[in-house]
């Protein structure tokens, strides 16, 4: 984005969370917060990344903080809320990227593996709501942006509790909008597809099968951090001020592609025609 982008966002100065920002795609909304000219806070359990991050971005050092916290536990995320409040002010708009998957099959998962991924994906997101929301109520105006994924409307198998995890998370932010619009606090969804992230990067180790995720969408490309991190800077920005309950799906389309994997002779080769008719 360039500088004068930035600006019709209007977010210069709004002090902005996000959590699970010391990588992958809270790391890229951290970015773009920044050169927005937002004032950001970067909460993770482990925040090593964000010093070379805030050297950047942020130099004084004035205009950002990083915290160590742990979203599955409300009385961290409370007493990052006040060390926020005392830094850089009210309290604006939160961006809730952390989250966790894990292999294990559905017919013999132990409970614990069950909890474990529901206690970050969706507890978290529950606390991280009510922790923030407060100063959000308070001046009557905020945003939530809650990270969910397409694996809430298409079964990641062998994923454990991953895709139950994700479309519950999208209920909860229907259901806090509805209960906080009328308190000026907005919570919207955005859904990523196939991200390239340090959480999902052994995906693409083989270079072979990085091209074949990449051909199953319809921009045949894999996401970014900064795709994602876009959607939520509008999503954060009072430029959106009348989206409220919705989800966003950013997944290079993705989603749309499923009729694809019919096969249909007498149509499936008009695609290679189009190709070729198009190279030469
Ligand atoms: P990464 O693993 O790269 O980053 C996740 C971030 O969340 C890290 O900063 C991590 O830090 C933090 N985090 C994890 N658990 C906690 C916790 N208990 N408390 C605080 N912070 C935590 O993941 P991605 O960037 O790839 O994913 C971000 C979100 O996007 C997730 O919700 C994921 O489900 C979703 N998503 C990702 C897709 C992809 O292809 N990458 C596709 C669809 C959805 P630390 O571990 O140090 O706490």
């Amino acid at each position: 984005m360039n500088e004068h982008s930035h600006d019709w966002l209007q977010l210069k100065n709004k002090v902005c969370i996000v959590v699970g920002g010391a990588r992958g795609i809270g790391y890229g909304v951290a970015e773009e917060l920044l050169l927005a000219g937002a004032k950001v806070a970067v909460l993770a359990r482990s925040i090593d990344n964000c010093s070379t991050l805030f050297a950047q971005l942020d130099p004084s050092g004035r205009n950002s903080i990083a915290l160590s916290c742990d979203i599955t536990d409300k009385s961290d995320l409370e007493q990052a809320r006040i060390k926020i409040k005392n830094k850089l002010g009210h309290i604006y708009g939160v961006v809730n990227c952390a989250g966790i998957m894990g292999p294990s099959s559905l017919h013999n998962i132990e409970l614990e593996e069950w909890q474990r991924i529901l206690d970050t994906n969706l507890n978290g997101a529950l606390f991280c709501m009510q922790t923030f929301s407060k100063d959000m109520i308070q001046e009557n105006e905020g945003s939530i942006v809650q990270i969910g994924s397409i694996a809430a409307h298409n079964p990641q198998t062998f994923s454990g509790s991953y895709s139950a995890s994700k479309a519950a998370l999208e209920m909860l932010s229907r259901q806090t909008a509805a209960e906080l619009g009328e308190l000026g606090v907005r919570s919207n969804v955005i859904c990523p597809g196939m991200t390239r992230t340090p959480l999902t990067e052994s995906f693409y180790a083989n270079p072979e099968v990085g091209g074949r995720r990449a051909e199953l969408t319809a921009n045949k490309q894999i996401g970014t951090p900064s795709d994602i991190a876009n959607a939520a800077l509008f999503l954060l920005s009072p430029r959106s001020k009348y989206i409220n309950g919705t989800e966003i799906v950013v997944d290079g389309g993705f989603e749309t592609m499923a009729m694809e994997s019919i096969p249909r002779p007498g149509y499936s080769e008009l695609r290679d025609q189009q190709r070729a008719l198009l190279s030469s």
